[in-house]
């Protein structure tokens, strides 16, 4: 299979879903991992055009270190539009270019706006990606792909569906995260927490939920059509 994993920043991915994707490589699939915004404005210091190459630069050391395609749609943070039209262009783009099985993205309510735009802008993009009059950069893709959504931030509101055992993913992964080392000191300034920490206690609790070490969990999005009757998590 072909998996993309969509997330609003070139973080997200590795905090609640990148255990998932180190299984599904280790199963021989395709992982894309693609970042909506820069993430030009996540720091205190450093100057956002800085920033955005800093962060690119991060997420793709991280991604090389489990083979996955990194890429970015370059939009800035916290200016992403859900209904803007150009924006579902290039929403559609990144489905098109990498042709999943299946998307990885957010949870329709999590705690910030570009997460909740990035869920609605694949939820409409992966629908209007197979449109051949929808013209883009890239031609049609002949099927409408499954949606996953991931754990929120701290889990918050969010009951998992479907559980994934990381426990043997666990030492890849927090090496993942920890390549975004501008995102781990903001987050210990801006938000007082350790951000690899978080994620090994998230990943932890989502594990004592379904008996294992470290797990992560997802809700399968019921969208016709394209809900499949077997199950597709590793
Ligand atoms: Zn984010």
């Amino acid at each position: 299979m072909r998996i993309l994993a969509v997330g609003a920043h070139p973080d997200d991915i590795e905090i609640v879903a990148a255990g998932t994707l180190i299984r599904f490589k280790e199963e021989g699939h395709d992982v894309y991992i693609c970042h909506a915004l820069n993430g030009d404005k996540g720091h205190y210091h450093i100057p956002p055009d800085e920033l955005a190459k800093t962060r690119i630069a991060e997420a793709k050391e991280a991604g090389e270190l489990m083979g996955a395609e990194v890429f970015t749609l370059g939009l800035s943070d916290a200016e992403l539009i859900a209904e803007d039209l150009q924006t579902r262009g290039l929403f559609i783009d990144a489905i098109r270019r990498s042709q999943p099985d299946l998307i990885i993205t957010h949870n329709p309510e999590d705690y910030m706006p570009d997460h909740v735009a990035t869920s609605k802008l694949v939820r409409d993009a992966a629908f209007c990606a197979s449109l051949p009059h929808f013209k883009t950069e890239y031609p049609a893709f002949d099927s409408v792909p499954p949606i996953y959504y991931m754990d929120t931030l701290a889990g918050i509101g969010f009951q998992p569906e479907e559980y994934v055992d990381i426990s043997g993913a666990m030492e890849l992964k927090a090496k993942m995260l920890a390549c975004h080392r501008s995102q781990v000191s903001w987050m210990q300034e801006h938000d007082h927490v350790d951000l690899i920490g978080m994620m090994k206690l998230q990943c932890n609790f989502r594990g004592l939920q379904c008996g294992v070490q470290y797990a992560e969990g997802f809700i399968s999005a019921r969208i016709y059509p394209s809900i499949k009757p077997a199950r597709l998590l590793p």
